[in-house]
């Protein structure tokens, strides 16, 4: 992983950073997927000490961004959550679905280890945007499930890929992970677009009245590996 300097982070033209101004013969290039390491700046919270790391692509336009716990070192078996932004879960506090809790839990458990990367993939609402989660939200209160309401607004039932942040992954040096998911899709994926996954390492937090529905759902009709054992009370 290479750490901008002050005089590059300072003299960086974002816009054409976001271009691959030498096209394909790139040396950051993955065939025509240009991303680069921006900024790396210190990151103590309150779930610990870390670093964070700013991205560009040349495909999205979107802002993702890697908190980092510790050396990358030999790149493998880092542990590590690629995890979906969600407004209303990760900031507001949601019980409509577990993103804030699986958030915030893998933050703890990368922090306990001592060494691991949460990776925040701009695609919210699996990738239809947040306003149109909130379209979507509201076909489910009158009774749509979460597939079906997608469905119904003209999106698939799923619009992520993960070939982004594949080449974030690569691009820090991470060769393979243990990945925080109940999500099949994003293992098929991280190891089609070339990273390996050595280990699929459960996160499931308990569940709620709120989010039940949505999270058999996720277990039915996308096939997540969801126990859905209760909270205590
Ligand atoms: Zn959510």
């Amino acid at each position: 992983m290479r750490v901008p300097s002050v005089e590059e982070v300072i003299s960086q033209d974002m816009a054409s950073l976001r271009l691959c101004p030498a096209g394909l013969a790139c040396k950051d290039c993955d065939k025509d997927l240009c991303v680069k390491i921006v900024s790396v700046a210190d990151f103590p919270s309150e779930f610990g000490h870390f670093r964070i790391l700013g991205f560009v692509n040349n495909k999205d336009g979107k802002d993702h961004i890697v908190v980092l716990k510790g050396e990358i070192g030999d790149g493998e078996g880092i542990l590590t959550r690629v995890h979906s932004a969600c407004l209303t879960g990760d900031s507001l506090g949601s019980r409509r679905c577990d993103c804030g809790p699986q958030l915030r839990e893998a933050l703890r458990v990368i922090e306990r280890e001592g060494r691991g990367i949460v990776l925040y993939h701009q695609e919210e609402g699996r990738g239809i945007g947040l306003v149109n989660k909130l379209r979507a939200y509201a076909l489910q209160d009158a009774g749509y499930d979460t597939i079906d309401a997608n469905l119904a607004l003209g999106f698939a039932a799923d619009e992520r890929d993960y070939r982004i942040p594949t080449e974030m992954l690569k691009k820090l040096g991470v060769k393979s992970v243990r990945l925080l998911t109940n999500n099949p899709e994003k293992v098929k994926d991280l190891e089609k677009h070339g990273i390996k996954v050595v280990e699929r390492v459960p996160h499931e937090l308990p569940v709620h009245e709120d989010d039940r529905g949505y999270l058999l759902t996720k277990r039915k009709r996308f096939g997540h590996w969801l126990e859905l054992q209760e909270a205590a009370k």
